[in-house]
């Protein structure tokens, strides 16, 4: 199995198994990408700098929906300052200007999405969510 392969598994994986879905009634950010239907609310837990939990909920294409679960994933547990580096770090790898840190762990999955300038929207659209979150522009 090369790599692309592996990737859009994992994708599936997270699409069809989402981690963390269903919201808890945390501070929470609805965010819609119109011109594919996506329309996700990400939630998070934060207490003294570390993001405890992030949950997430909503409908929308496999890119999107499986990114909210892997972002759940991989960003909960972090200190929100190192969640908002990885936020840019995923930014670049997912424009292309980069190959991606590993730093981004599983989000590496979606550095293919590079190539498809319409998907990209989809795949950053649950970190836009957690990135206006932790600005503390949340929707309440
Ligand atoms: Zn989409």
């Amino acid at each position: 199995m090369n790599l692309e392969n592996l990737y859009r598994q994992v994708i599936l994986d997270h699409y069809k198994n989402p981690r963390n879905k269903g919201l808890k009634g945390y501070p929470k950010v609805r965010i819609k990408n119109p011109s594919c239907g996506d329309d996700i609310t990400v939630e998070a837990k934060v207490s003294e700098g570390l993001i405890e939990e992030i949950n997430h909920e909503g409908s929308g294409c496999s890119i999107c929906c499986s990114s909210a679960s892997v972002l759940s994933e991989t960003l909960g547990g972090k200190t929100t300052a190192k969640a908002e580096e990885l936020i840019q770090k995923f930014y670049s790898m997912i424009k292309g200007e980069d190959e991606g840190d590993e730093e981004l762990e599983e989000a590496l999955v979606y550095q293919g999405v590079s190539q498809f300038p319409a998907r990209i929207k989809c795949a950053t659209l649950p970190w836009k969510a957690l990135e206006r979150l932790l600005k503390g522009d949340d929707d309440e």
